[in-house]
């Protein structure tokens, strides 16, 4: 029998190896665009057309390349930033696996034209399934454009793959930010189909970031700026006042490069600490600078993820120095000043480290001065605290502490504990049996969270939040399709502006919102006025429930085919669906037990989780079996 191993082609390997670094448009702006900055550029343009499925074009004034050098960049493992593992360990390019471009190039039409300084003339090569079909001399200026078109043409599993044009845009538009964020000193341009996204000029860190987020940020920014002997920080941090329920701006760069760190980003809002409401985030844009031989960066094939040698020092003096920021800015009233005395790594030994701790408000309800009642898809408004809450609580006490006193005679016993008894439940019992008598229905609430009700097989018990959540999402959904809503006129018009990539998102969607009931008109650019609202929402709550769907958009949902309209429904159903820990009036569990069996799907909540489980009497009484 004949041998059988043989090598793959190049063409195979190298789409093998695009299937990880290019999974969509946005990843080969990244590598083009880092590309440029590798090579010196200081003035850089990127083109986009049909989301960048038709054209991704980065034009740059770098260095160039001979003519030798732009055939030799399109091969496999072809890369002028590394000659040694060692250089591995002292890397200050982006680029060093020299994959990127042979990538590209075997899964696109691929022009390249450049020149250097030194030469006259410059080169345009073209090539096509990794292969040159032409290389001529060429008249252009120093520097060099790398033009992608039809990516995907020969992987159509990875093209039809692909999001909307919106989606992808988004993308692009978020990695191209994260490049212009942290090489502030160069001028970036971004066009895409025509349209001038981004316009900008160099300048300091803190334009930068007024220039792509919008003059809003001005007022919101604090500098954050630290030097240890392990650590250079540089940068700054939004005041705890702007904070947003959704993740807003959140940026790491170590060695000029963007990372994702969950640790870290969690060093960040633990300075912040009492600072914030609840569930709100803070922006951050923060440079590290740590030597390269500290850092692994060569974990992830698209290197947002690193690997710290002295994780848990760097957290402290991250921790310690956004502290000291907030503090500085008189945010803080009283700062805790013992993190602040030294900041070097010996006085912030790990142990200082908290374990993270997750603080509930059960009472916390976004929605408590809503006055609408519940009804399918409607908000509950938080019942006021009763007399009979406190007092409830002191004789459960109470109950405890008299048995023991009175355990030396039994008739006392029961009569005290008779009497106290009364006093804990009866009212609401009472109550209860009152509703009862008129509409046959039962149910209680435990722990302010589970609802149990009697069934003709034995007893049911549901999760009132998911049960909430599915009730609005399905209304929503209706609302959606029917596009019959009455929408509700704000007092007081809202103003809204977004970022570019924002901005490209909510334009797919402002007709399902005004589906919905929110009356929007765009004001300028990336600007929109909100003069009316659904009667879901109140008021205070147009802002957030609208950056909470943008962020549901931006989510990638593995696996289900969640659209535009499930997402929005899924996001106002998160936002507006009464909480756990809240406690639910008769009149109230029993209309959202009913309006949880009028939905078409009353077993599961949108994000698939169990609402409700059933026990019959067969499976009660074994439990109590002897
Ligand atoms: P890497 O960036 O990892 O080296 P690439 O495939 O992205 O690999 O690029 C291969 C080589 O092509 C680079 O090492 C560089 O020498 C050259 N190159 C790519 N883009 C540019 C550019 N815009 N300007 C100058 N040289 C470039
Ligand atoms: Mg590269």
């Amino acid at each position: 029998m004949s041998d059988i191993i043989e090598l793959l082609p190049d063409l195979v390997a190298n789409q093998i190896a695009a299937g990880e670094v290019i999974q969509r448009p946005a990843s080969t702006v990244k590598e083009l665009m880092e590309n440029a900055i590798d090579a010196g550029s200081s003035h850089i343009q990127l083109i986009i057309k049909d989301a960048g499925k038709a054209l991704i074009q980065v034009i740059d004034d770098g260095k160039g390349m001979s003519e030798t050098d732009a055939r030799m960049s399109i091969e496999r493992h072809a890369t002028s930033k590394l000659k040694t593992a060692d250089d591995l360990f002292a890397l200050n390019t982006f680029g060093f696996r020299g994959e990127a471009l042979a990538s590209m190039a075997a899964i696109s039409h691929l022009t390249i034209n450049t020149k250097r300084e030194e030469d006259d003339l410059g080169t345009q090569l073209q090539i096509e399934g990794n292969k040159v079909k032409s290389q001529e001399p060429e008249q252009c200026a120093k520097g060099t454009s790398v033009a992608i078109r039809n990516l995907f043409y020969n992987v159509p599993a990875r093209r039809n793959f692909l999001k909307s044009n919106a989606v992808e845009t988004k993308h692009i538009i978020d990695e191209f930010q994260k490049v212009a964020l942290i090489n502030p000193d160069k001028y970036f341009e971004l066009h895409h189909d025509e349209n001038e996204l981004f316009h900008l000029p160099a300048g300091s860190f803190r334009q930068r970031i007024i220039d792509i987020f919008g003059n809003g940020y001005n007022e919101k920014l604090v500098p954050v700026e630290e030097e240890t002997n392990i650590l250079l920080i540089n940068g700054y941090i939004g005041k705890p006042e702007f904070a947003k329920k959704t993740r807003g701006e959140q940026y790491f760069f170590v060695n000029n490069r963007f990372i994702k760190s969950p640790y870290l980003h969690h060093a960040v809002t633990n300075a912040y600490d009492q600072l914030l409401p609840k569930k709100n985030h803070p922006s951050y844009f923060l440079m590290l600078e740590i030597d390269p031989a500290m850092i692994d960066i060569n974990i992830h094939p698209t290197k947002t993820e690193v690997k710290f040698e002295n994780e848990k020092e760097l957290y402290a003096i991250i921790m310690a120095s956004v502290k000291n920021s907030l503090g500085k800015y008189n945010i803080v009233p009283s700062l805790d000043f013992e993190m602040e005395a030294d900041i070097t790594p010996n006085t912030l030994r790990p142990q200082h480290i908290e374990i993270p701790q997750i603080k509930i408000d059960p009472d916390y309800n976004p929605f408590a001065d809503s006055s609408s009642s519940i009804s399918s898809g409607s908000a509950y408004t938080k019942p006021q605290a009763t007399p009979l809450e406190k007092p409830n609580k002191d004789n459960w006490e109470k109950l405890f502490t008299e048995q023991e006193v009175t355990i030396g005679g039994t008739a006392d016993i029961n009569i005290q504990t008779e009497d106290v008894v009364q006093g804990v439940f009866a009212p609401e019992w009472e109550e209860e049996q009152e509703v009862n008598t008129e509409d046959q229905s039962f149910s209680i609430q435990i722990k302010n969270r589970y609802l149990i009700t009697e069934t003709e097989s034995g007893m049911m018990i549901i999760d009132q939040q998911r049960a909430h959540e599915r009730v609005i999402y399905e209304s929503c959904l209706a609302d959606l399709s029917n596009q019959q809503v009455i929408a509700q006129q704000l007092l007081f018009p809202i103003n809204i502006s977004l970022s570019a990539g924002d901005n490209v998102l909510f334009g797919e969607i402002i007709g399902d919102l005004a589906a919905l009931g929110f009356e929007i008109e765009n004001f300028g650019k990336q600007s929109y006025v909100v003069q009316a609202r659904p009667s879901l929402i109140s008021d205070e709550n147009v802002k957030d429930v609208i950056d909470s769907i943008i962020e549901e958009l931006k989510t990638e949902t593995n696996g289900n085919s969640f659209g535009n309209h499930e997402k929005i429904a899924l996001s106002l159903a998160k936002r507006t669906a009464v909480q756990n820990g809240r406690i639910l009036k008769q009149e109230e569990r029993d209309q959202l037990i009913a309006s949880l069996f009028a939905c078409q799907m009353p077993n599961v909540s949108p994000e698939g989780k169990a609402i409700l489980k059933t026990i019959n009497l067969k499976d009660i009484a074994k439990l109590l079996e002897d």
